[in-house]
């Protein structure tokens, strides 16, 4: 019996940004939003937005009505309502259910601290153990690991073997759903075919390809841009300064995240409306001038 998810439609391009409502909109996600739209429109493809909040405890007040309103007043304008991974909660526990009765999932009690002890990959501790959901992570099941893809930015991506092979966990123990189970569900609700995203999810992005086949069906297609970092190495975020983006005069950070994708923006598009801006993107867009990096210093 085949999991009760919809079916792909056609063969359109539909890209999406799926930003986590942790923090406001930063030059990071703006890069982010800016490749995925891009990539999307030159492909003539419609570009949606997923709130993934199922995180309550990091998500900051605000921030989903920021990031949205920030989006419009850079030009990135999105196709269908967005999504809010809040309200997915019924297909996500469907698929769950589903896991378990066909044996792709089992619950497991190992606490952190166990699993860092035999070196911090699960080695299918609990997966006969039969235990009962309760205060128990959920584990797929990995029958399939993935130990490389294509990438469409990096080209052929490897991954480490141990990692692949990990039963990884689809929910958390305190009851939160993973964030590799949320995107993958939602990635197949929206019809995504096409994910451009950044290179901190590399690695992950295996795992949501184990799962595809888990759940037998055919994945997006990836592509990671390179991570902007600070000069210490760590990701733009707000905990570590990340140049904040203007919302009035969004021209400077949209020329410094187009040059950023390497795609060489003409310097009179300083003075030109966001419109403008986006119209001259869309029509220059060359994801093949991405560098073929996984991170970037910017500062
Ligand atoms: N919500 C994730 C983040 O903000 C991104 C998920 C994705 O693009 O797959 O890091
Ligand atoms: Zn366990």
């Amino acid at each position: 019996m085949a999991f009760s998810l919809p079916k792909r439609s056609d063969n359109q391009y539909r890209g999406r940004f799926a930003p986590s409502p942790s923090g406001f909109l930063h030059f990071g996600s703006l890069i982010a939003a800016l490749a995925s739209y891009l990539d999307a429109k030159t492909n003539h493809g419609l570009w949606l937005v997923r709130i993934e909040d199922i995180d309550p405890p990091r998500e900051k007040v605000g921030a989903s009505k920021q990031i949205l309103s920030t989006l419009e007043a850079y030009g990135l304008h999105w196709d269908e309502t967005e999504l809010y991974q809040s309200r997915q909660s019924q297909f996500y526990d469907q698929i769950l259910t589903e896991l378990n009765q066909k044996q792709l999932s089992y619950f497991c009690d190992c606490t952190r601290a166990r699993i860092k002890k035999i070196g911090g990959i699960y080695q299918g501790h609990c997966r006969d153990r039969n235990l009962p959901e309760n205060n128990c992570a959920t584990r797929l099941v990995n029958h399939y690991p993935i130990i490389g893809y294509h990438d469409l930015i990096q080209g052929q991506v490897h991954c480490d073997h141990a990692l692949a092979h990990e039963d990884f966990t689809i929910k958390r123990k305190d009851g939160l759903y993973a964030y590799q189970l949320a995107v993958v569900i939602d990635d197949i609700y929206q019809g995504i075919s096409h994910v451009i995203r950044g290179c901190d999810l590399l690695e992950p992005t295996a795992r949501q390809l184990t799962f595809y086949k888990t759940l037998n069906v055919a994945p997006p297609q990836f592509g990671h841009f390179p991570l902007a970092v600070n000069s210490e190495g760590y990701k733009l975020s707000k905990q570590n300064n990340a140049p904040s983006i203007s919302t009035t005069r969004p021209q400077p950070s949209l020329i410094a995240a187009l040059a950023f994708l390497g795609q060489q923006p003409l310097k009179q598009l300083l003075d030109a409306d966001v419109s403008e801006i986006i119209k001259w993107a869309v029509e220059n867009w060359s994801i093949s001038n991405i560098p073929r990096q996984t991170q970037i210093e910017f500062s």
